[in-house]
Formats: C-alpha cells, sequence, structure tokens
C-alpha cells in the first residue's frame, strides 16, 4: 500500500513539474501531458517483494570470474556493493540486489560452485517500507531528521536563503536534463572570502542520506554561527558552496519509480537504456578504468566527458571559482570510508601523505562521537580503480584537497540507512567537515 506521504510527495512532484514546464507549453497541452505523468507514476512504481540482497566475499579468481558473470547470466542483477560486476576482486564483500524470480536460480548457482552467501535482505520490499521509520504528521513538512523529496528540498533550499540573508546566499548553477533548476547555498560572512570549500550531494540518486546530510550541514552552520566559536571563525573567513542535491531527476525517480535508481535520467542516447552515472562523466581519464560505453550499464559514463548538465553545472562553477575553492567534498552512500585520489591510478597523489594524515583525522573526529569506524585511504585502493570520478577531476583542477565521504552504514541497511539514524550519521560527518575546515583555514 502507498504511504500517505509518498501519495502527496507523488503529487508534489507533479505539481514540480507542472511549474518546470509552464513556461513552455500551453495550459491544454501541459493538462493531458501531467493526466499521463499522475496516471504513470500512481500505477507504475516498481516494487521489490521477495526481492533478496546477497553478499558474497569471493574467495579465489575463479569465484571472481563467477561473480562478474553472474550478472550476464542471470538478468536484472543490481550490484549495490560495488557499483558494477567490473569492480569485483579477491576477498571483496559483494552486496547486489536479485529480484524475487531469479533468487532461487542464483542460490543454486551459488551451491553448486561452492560459494558462500549470505542474505542480507529477505524481502526488500519491506525494508524499504521501513526506511521512513521516524514519525511523520500528515503535511510532509521538510525535516532535518527525516528523508525529503525533491519538492520539499527545493521550497527548503528558496525558504532558508531568504531567511538568513547574512549568511546565506542561493545560487542557480544550472538545469538538470529534465530541466530541474540545480542550486547552489553560498554560506559564509564575507562576499568574496578568500577560501571556499565546495561540497556536493546526491550525486548518486539512491544514496539519500547524501542530500540529507547537505541540508543537516546548512542547519547546523547557520544554528551555530555565533555559538561556536570554531564555527563562527570558519564561517567568517572562508565560504561553503553547498549543492544540496546534484542529480535531482534521478533521485525523483528514486521516490517515485524506482528505489535504487543510481543514474540521472538524460535519454540522450539512441540507446533505450536511460542514464548515466555522473560519477563517471567527469573528464578525468574519462571512460578508460572502470567506466562502461553501453547505457545500459550503471556504470555508463556518457556519450562524451561533461556530456550530461549535471556535470556541466558543477564543473563551470568550479571552474569560475577556481581561486579560491581549495577543498572539495563529495558525500556518498554507502560503505563508511574516507577516500581521496587517485581513483583511476593506484600511484599516489603528490601531497599523499598530508591527504592521508587529513583522512585518518577525519575518520577519528566521525569515530570520536559514535565509535563508527570509517576505512580510510586513496581510492583506487580503498575502493576500487575507477575513471571519470569529480573527486580526481578537481583534484586534477588544482584543487589540492579532495575527498569523497562513503556515509553510513556497512551493508544492514545499504542505500535504506533508516532515518533514525540520519542524526547520528549527519552529526559525526559534521565533525569531519569541521575537522578538515579548520585545517583549510589555518594551513593553506
Ligand atoms: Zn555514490
Amino acid at each position: 500500500m502507498l504511504h500517505t506521504c509518498q501519495l502527496i510527495t507523488k503529487q508534489k512532484n507533479k505539481y514540480d513539474r507542472d511549474q518546470l514546464l509552464q513556461s513552455k507549453r500551453n495550459m491544454k497541452s501541459l493538462l493531458i501531458v501531467d493526466l499521463i505523468i499522475i496516471t504513470f507514476v500512481l500505477s507504475s512504481a516498481r516494487r521489490f517483494d521477495s526481492a533478496k540482497v546477497f553478499r558474497v566475499k569471493p574467495q579465489n579468481e575463479k569465484q571472481v570470474n563467477f561473480m562478474r558473470n553472474l550478472a550476464t547470466v542471470i538478468q536484472p542483477i543490481d550490484f549495490w556493493y560495488p557499483d558494477s560486476a567490473l569492480q569485483i576482486v579477491n576477498q571483496m564483500e559483494v552486496d547486489f540486489l536479485v529480484s524475487a524470480d531469479q533468487t532461487e536460480n542464483v542460490e543454486a548457482l551459488l551451491k553448486d560452485n561452492n560459494i558462500h552467501y549470505e542474505i542480507l535482505f529477505q524481502n526488500l520490499q519491506e525494508d524499504i517500507d521501513k526506511q521512513l521509520d521516524n514519525k511523520r504528521n500528515s503535511t510532509c513538512k521538510h525535516s532535518y531528521t527525516k528523508y525529503n523529496n525533491w519538492p520539499q528540498i527545493y521550497s527548503w533550499i528558496t525558504r532558508i536563503a531568504r531567511k538568513n540573508p547574512e549568511l546565506v546566499s542561493r545560487i542557480k548553477i544550472g538545469n538538470t536534463f529534465e530541466n530541474r533548476p540545480i542550486y547552489l547555498l553560498k554560506i559564509g560572512k564575507q562576499r568574496d572570502a578568500k577560501k571556499a570549500i565546495f561540497v556536493d550531494c546526491g550525486i548518486h540518486a539512491r544514496e539519500w542520506i547524501s542530500p540529507a546530510f547537505c541540508q543537516w550541514f546548512v542547519k547546523e552552520a547557520i544554528r551555530t554561527y555565533g555559538k561556536d566559536s570554531s564555527m563562527k571563525n570558519i564561517l567568517d573567513n572562508m565560504n561553503f558552496y553547498i549543492v544540496p542535491l546534484v542529480n535531482i531527476d534521478g533521485y525523483v525517480w528514486s521516490w517515485t519509480q524506482d528505489r535504487f535508481w543510481r543514474k540521472n535520467r538524460s535519454n540522450a542516447s539512441s540507446n533505450a537504456c536511460v542514464g548515466v552515472d555522473l560519477n563517471r562523466n567527469f573528464d578525468v581519464l574519462w571512460g578508460t578504468v572502470d567506466a562502461s560505453k553501453n547505457p545500459c550499464e550503471e556504470v555508463y559514463c556518457g556519450s562524451s566527458p561533461e556530456s550530461e548538465p549535471e556535470t556541466k553545472a558543477v564543473t563551470t562553477f568550479i571552474h569560475s571559482h577556481l581561486s579560491s575553492i581549495k577543498a572539495y567534498l563529495t558525500i556518498h552512500s554507502y560503505s563508511q570510508m574516507v577516500l581521496f585520489p587517485y581513483g583511476y591510478t593506484y600511484d599516489k597523489v603528490p601531497n599523499y601523505n598530508t591527504l592521508n594524515g587529513l583522512a585518518k583525522g577525519a575518520a577519528k573526529a566521525i569515530a570520536s562521537l559514535y565509535g563508527k569506524k570509517y576505512k580510510y585511504g586513496a581510492s583506487a585502493s580503498t575502493i576500487y580503480p575507477s575513471s571519470g570520478c569529480s573527486d580526481d577531476w578537481a583534484y586534477e583542477q588544482g584543487i589540492k584537497y579532495s575527498f569523497t565521504f562513503e556515509l553510513r552504514d556497512k551493508g544492514k541497511y545499504g542505500f535504506l540507512l533508516p532515518e533514525s539514524e540520519i542524526k547520528e550519521t549527519c552529526q559525526e560527518i559534521m565533525l569531519a567537515v569541521k575537522f578538515l575546515a579548520n585545517y583549510i583555514l589555518n594551513q593553506t
């Protein structure tokens, strides 16, 4: 059964869509289009009844090859960790989603090949329904301890900038493929501070804790300015550029159609498959390591570097503010890691020791609050090699402090981290960001 709030969400999405289309179409055709959209949205959200998520840890190369081939034998398989079958290596914990009608086949194949497995989710739909576990009121108001849909985030962005003109300003940096406005919130006391940290959230649609963190960060920065001397010092001398949600179209899709959607919603390729992995679309060794040229893959890198408007919005803004941006932070989930370049090669960056020390400090700050252990290190060796990623791209532009955060958890809930964990997760990451900000302020 559809949750009341989800129904309202869908109606709000329709409203959002109305707003976007209004300038382009006349009312008559708009009403017809929207009628089709409502019917489609309300009737076709993908369900995951009895779908399972498996965890396997290959013990040798034969098992690695078996796992890599599994996706070609059984379809569809959605890899949760790593992002695609291409990245599986020996001794890596591999989490993957299998639809209900294929789970018996997968179990039989795993048993035949003597591969040990555990089942993380027995009935995924039940866990999807459980994720929104913080109490809701009937109006579905924006809340920092709940997952907010795009219309809620959109009005929050507008409201927070309007209510805090001394500290916050809203800047539109581009439009998504489906023509939604991508906003950035500039936080800081000085209009032209010499230093800035750029933070983006929600590059991957299904990682809902990521945009939740960006919203939390903005709220906490404003709330503690004037109360906490360290935050005051940071915001008096430095700006934050926060993009609360980069991949808006994908996020909307993950709310209304497919909870585990990852890519954007570009359908520019002639192929029937939709979406580009924005974190493979940046212009850094594009399309080489762990990126696919096949539009049907989860790690499809797009038709060319920066082919996607969402990527372009981020890179254009960063390019035009390169002189002040000292650090780049990009927020993802899940797996609890603090990562830094390179991702596309095992070679060490020139300032490896500094970045490793900072990542270690960030992990220590995180652990100090609730004891959560985050791994840290260079992306290629800590997680797996990949190309066209935003952190490598930022680093190559000269932003020498570039980090990817993979937030909670380690797979118990995966992308379905319950709302009851939003607050703790955001609090611990907040400490890490403040730690990095103090370093940037004092040492660069
Ligand atoms: Zn991600």
